[in-house]
């Protein structure tokens, strides 16, 4: 990575230079329109090979799966195969047009018939919308179609939705943009949703006010939720439905199909589990998929099979779409492209190493970087811990050090249950010895935090901008110069 900071075009520029060679006139010479000059626009002046530099020093300070090491737990940072990439920039995929109809699109919607089945078949539900644009947008679609059923019910009293404490923040805002009160359910000891807190929370007449639970498994501690059968029957007890956040999918494909654990819908992060490269704001995919209960509510259209050709359809009591057209196609295509590619072995295999390389590395990094919940038990694709490395030395600091190491920082201070929360997700695309340099590096880290606390207070030393101010770039966006 360059240690200096790149200077802005402006600082570049020199006045009348000029990296554009523009054609012989071949009409009358008119002046340019007054309104559109502007005296205060300076456009810097510069020739082709000083952009060219320019732009490519910039992207080689993006910090990118194919660059470096990326665990940042809860989010899959995968290797996106390259191959996906030319499946979807196929000419008969980027040349299609939504409005050429159906018969038009005759291999698009094939292949959105074929994704659907794929991921009915991983997860074990019987219907499917590939239509929302991220995870968040999926859970939305879920929660509402959960609305739409109570309502066709005529069961007006509901306006609960249980989210247990370790939820992923989009879990709370979902159910307020939705109109459900989020009533939050602590964990227990061991990491696991707190059973009682549960009972208690549908207990006698406060049952009938309760629209469903939203869950994620494994939880964002990284542990498979040992309680999920008894969880899910108290929800159904009590007349609720069960929404599971599927972007933890990458631990269990092949192994556990959420729909017979009993969830009545849920998301997939095609974006996550299934290798698009993702990060900055997408496009991503948040499929929706669920069982007979919900199907008649689903987004629509969907893709249908009609004898040998393909048609979109909508549910009878579809919530209506939630997305024009056939939502973020070319992500689809690299979806179903990494299914075929693997096949259903290799999505299980996927798991598998994605599991057993999260569980070498809390191995490796055990003894400063404890897991609070669960150490007994293996984690699932990812885990948490709770650093203490003393010195005052915080987990942010961590982060920060990391950077100067050439690793991407893992998730931190998520979940909100864990002190001083370090999440790390190193996927199975990892290889050992990645693994344990990251683990390397965390030691190298532990014993500076002993000798010389001040290189974590001030790190990272080696990239071009130090500490940001992250609240003030987020509330005070400079989007132009
Ligand atoms: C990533 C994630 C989401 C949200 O997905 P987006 O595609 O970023 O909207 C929801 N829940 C969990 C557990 C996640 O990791």
């Amino acid at each position: 990575m360059p240690d200096k900071q790149t200077p802005l075009l402006c600082e570049e520029s020199v006045s009348g230079r000029c990296g554009a060679l523009l054609p012989r006139l071949d009409v009358p010479q008119t002046p340019v329109p007054e309104t559109l000059l502007r005296d205060s626009l300076k456009l810097p002046e510069l020739d082709e090979c000083t952009v060219v530099r320019h732009f490519t020093l910039l992207s080689q300070k993006n910090f990118s799966v194919d660059s470096q090491f990326y665990p940042l737990g809860s989010c899959t940072m995968k290797y996106n195969p390259k191959m996906n990439e030319d499946a979807a920039a196929q000419k008969g995929f980027r040349q299609s047009h939504p409005l050429s109809g159906d018969s038009a699109n005759q291999g698009n919607l094939e292949l959105m018939y074929k994704l659907q089945e794929a991921l009915k078949a991983i997860t074990g539900f019987v219907s499917c919308t590939l239509q929302p644009a991220a995870g968040a947008h999926g859970e939305l679609t879920g929660i509402l179609m959960i609305r739409a059923w109570h309502l066709s019910r005529r069961d007006k009293t509901r306006n609960r939705i249980l989210v247990p404490d370790s939820a992923h923040g989009t879990n709370p805002a979902t159910c307020t943009m939705a109109g459900y009160i989020t009533e939050t359910i602590p964990s227990d000891a061991k990491g696991a949703v707190d059973l009682d807190a549960l009972k208690e929370a549908v207990a006698g007449g406060r049952a009938k006010t309760v629209a469903g639970m939203m869950i994620t498994n494994p939880g964002t501690q990284g542990l498979f939720e040992i309680h999920i059968a008894d969880i899910i029957k108290i929800i159904h007890d009590a007349g609720g439905l069960v929404y599971g956040d599927g972007a933890n999918m990458n631990a269990l494909m092949g192994i556990v199909k959420p729909a017979e654990l009993g969830f009545d819908v849920m998301h997939l992060n095609l974006h996550k589990t299934f290798s698009t490269p993702h990060g900055g704001g997408g496009p991503g995919a948040g499929a929706v998929i669920a069982n007979k209960t919900l199907a008649a509510f689903l987004p629509g259209p969907i893709a249908a099979k009609n004898k040998d050709a393909y048609e979109l359809a909508s549910p009878e009591q579809t919530i209506g779409a939630v997305k024009s057209f056939h939502g973020n196609f070319a992500v689809l295509v690299r979806a179903y492209a990494y299914i075929r590619a693997l096949g259903a072995d290799g999505l299980k295999r996927a798991s598998q190493y994605a599991v057993l390389n999260a569980n070498y590395l809390r191995h490796l990094c055990r003894a400063k970087f404890p897991t609070p919940y669960g150490a007994e038990r293996p984690c699932m694709h990812e885990f948490t811990a709770s650093p203490n490395l003393g010195n005052g030395v915080h987990t942010l600091d961590i982060a920060k050090r990391l950077i100067d190491y050439g690793f991407h920082p893992p998730t931190i201070y998520f979940p909100l249950t864990v002190k001083e929360a370090f999440m790390a997700e190193p996927t199975e695309t990892e290889t050992m010895e990645t693994l344990e340099a990251f683990a390397g590096a965390l030691e190298k880290i532990a014993a500076e935090a002993e000798a010389e606390p001040e290189l974590l207070h001030d790190a990272p030393h080696h990239t071009p901008v130090g500490r940001l101010d992250e609240v003030a770039a987020a509330r005070n966006l400079k989007l132009r110069w």
